[in-house]
């Protein structure tokens, strides 16, 4: 059968599943689907209920069913475990906190779906891999060993910090040694995708820290925790984002045993419960999940994953492309 004309690829920002929705016209033609599947939209004939069919399912279009519309009325909202998704205005303004390292955690925009294009990367200008993950559940490790294995092709960007350089520490290559105040008046800026204080002084890696290694032709590792996400993808950096998920606990102790870290019982718990919040809140953004059950097949995975941005185009927000 000829393939019916798509009229546009979106991806989803909330979960559905018909059998639970009252408001589906049929609930035999409704399509579950998840937050963060592709979904390609075939008629909006009627904007309450599209019809769809997921990525994937491409040689079966009799898979295609009816999903709500991008307009939804607000009685249906009621009816998605993914509702807050759609409460945009209703929201306290937060306190702006005083802080220059106040931490956003607010979830990105509120869409129900955003729409997606192919996105083929130009071998001189390679997507920055960003590996997100809880504070201690390993990805600094994967990073490191990308970075062991192929120097050439991987590379960090250089942060900026107001630390004073050591004696054989050169401005621009460990560190941009900055100012407190130039720092700061950066940060108000928006030119740190992530900031954090050690020690007293502040750290950071900014945008066009990020920008010079992709401008140098190779693939910039970041790891970064959710609060990052917004900025980044805001950047025109076209990151591609793998999120490193904990495995049991059981073996994220052995994991990260293998790294000589010796975390409490409580702790491991909390990487797995902040895990499990940032899938809740970002997983609609995240390119890829990669369970983090031993090193080895964590970074085989994340390596195939990174090689396959070359060869096979990847589905981007049509926004990144205008
Ligand atoms: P050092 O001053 O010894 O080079 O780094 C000390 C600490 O600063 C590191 O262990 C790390 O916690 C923090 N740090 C270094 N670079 C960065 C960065 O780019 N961003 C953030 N948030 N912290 C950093």
């Amino acid at each position: 059968a000829p393939h019916r004309q798509t009229v546009m690829h979106v991806r989803a920002y909330f979960d559905y599943d018909p059998s639970d929705d009252p408001f589906v016209p049929c609930r035999e033609l409704g399509l579950a689907f998840q937050k963060g599947d592709i979904l390609h939209v075939i008629s909006q004939d009627d904007p309450n209920w599209w019809q769809a069919y997921r990525d994937g399912d491409e040689e079966n279009q009799l898979l295609a069913g009816l999903v709500p519309g991008r307009i939804l009325p607000s009685r249906v909202t009621a009816s998605f475990s993914g509702k807050r998704w759609y409460v945009k205005k209703n929201k306290k303004p937060k306190k702006k906190s005083t802080s220059p390292l106040s931490k956003n955690t607010e979830p990105d925009e509120v869409l129900t779906y955003e729409e997606m294009s192919l996105y083929h990367q130009p071998a001189n200008r390679k997507r920055p891999i960003a590996l997100i993950a809880p504070t201690n559940s390993g990805h600094d490790e994967l990073r490191r060993r990308l970075l062991a294995v192929e120097p050439d092709k991987f590379a960090v960007a250089v942060p900026h910090t107001t630390r004073s350089p050591r004696i054989h520490e050169r401005n621009g290559r460990e560190y941009h040694f900055v100012s407190r105040q130039g720092f700061e008046a950066d940060l108000s800026a928006g030119k740190f995708i992530e900031s954090g204080e050690y020690e007293k002084n502040l750290y950071g890696t900014s945008t066009d820290s990020v920008r010079h290694v992709v401008n140098s032709g190779r693939i910039c590792l970041l790891c970064l925790h959710t609060r990052s996400l917004r900025l980044l993808r805001s950047s025109n950096l076209k990151p591609f984002v793998i999120f490193i998920a904990p495995p049991s606990q059981e073996r994220l102790r052995t994991l990260l045993a293998s790294e000589r870290k010796t975390p409490k019982p409580e702790e491991l718990k909390e990487v797995i419960e902040k895990a499990r919040e940032m899938e809740q809140d970002f997983g609609h953004v995240f390119d890829a999940t990669v369970v983090n059950v031993a090193p080895n097949e964590a970074f085989f995975e994340v390596r195939k994953l990174i090689e396959k941005l070359d060869t096979e185009p990847q589905w981007v927000p049509t926004s990144w492309l205008c």
